[in-house]
């Protein structure tokens, strides 16, 4: 079968038992982009997760593959149109047979966070379609249930590098990605503080020394001062996470 064959869709998307992002897009090419390299490219060629992305003009019926249209009521910018919209994700859903959750990355959703990044790290994988332009039809939002995740307080000229970072948040967290699960435990955002700082060799780098006590081999010590930093970092840098996590513990 070559590539032209398989229509909007670069790869076979049927069902398979690994985690998978299946993106729709009117920048396709986009993909995997840097999601093909370093950890998250070699996990893709292991196998240990797949991507397919969908080229959303494929499923514009006009000659000229027109995806968008004017905003009704006025203003500027274009609109991606729910018609299109609609037939790119139905028939990729229908295709590919899994049970991923639906999103739609956009400044107005739920920040992603990696409470949420673990959740669709156990689960099947997931769909999402990415924005240009002003944004979709609110109706296609609605009739499709679509939820909308966020990945911080501006705007991007599209959703493609949104889902990249929600993706990348997701696939270091799938099993078999990162070497050592342990080096995850203490990592900024999973137990609601910030992490500890590092250091490495040399010991001594202009005039500035490793601090004695991660030289002193005293392993509960380390981790306590460890904790302590984790501590005071959260309280000065992010008092919001600090009030949280106060409150639980
Ligand atoms: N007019 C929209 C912004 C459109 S930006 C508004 O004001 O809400 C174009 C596309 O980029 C969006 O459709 C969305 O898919 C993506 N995007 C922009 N900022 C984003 C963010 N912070 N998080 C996730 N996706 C974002």
């Amino acid at each position: 079968m070559t590539s032209t064959d398989k229509g909007p869709w670069t790869s076979d998307i049927s069902a398979s038992d690994i985690w998978t992002a299946t993106i729709l897009s009117i920048q396709p090419q986009m993909f995997p982009g840097p999601l093909g390299e370093s950890l998250c490219g070699r996990a893709l060629r292991e196998k240990l997760w797949a991507l397919h992305s969908v080229d959303i003009r494929g499923f514009a019926t006009d000659k000229h593959r027109t995806v968008d249209d004017t905003p009704a009521g006025g203003g500027p910018g274009m609109v991606l149109r729910a018609d299109v919209l609609a037939k790119a994700i139905d028939q990729t859903i229908a295709k590919s047979d899994e049970q991923n959750p639906l999103i739609y990355m956009s400044p107005r959703g739920k920040p992603l966070t990696q409470k949420r990044a673990h959740k669709l790290a156990t689960g099947p994988g997931v769909t999402i379609l990415c924005g240009r332009f002003e944004g979709v039809d609110q109706r296609l939002l609605e009739a499709r249930n679509i939820e909308e995740i966020s990945i911080g307080d501006y705007v991007l000229s599209g959703g493609e590098i949104a889902a990249m970072v929600l993706i990348d948040s997701v696939v270091r967290l799938l099993p078999g990605v990162i070497g050592s699960a342990d080096s995850l435990d203490s990592e900024s955002h999973e137990n609601g503080l910030l992490e500890y700082p590092h250091y490495t060799k040399p010991r001594q780098w202009e005039g500035r020394e490793i601090p004695a006590i991660l030289l002193s081999g005293n392993h509960g010590k380390i981790e306590k001062w460890r904790a302590q930093q984790a501590r005071e970092l959260t309280k000065s840098r992010r008092p919001d996470m600090w009030a949280r996590f106060k409150d639980r513990n």
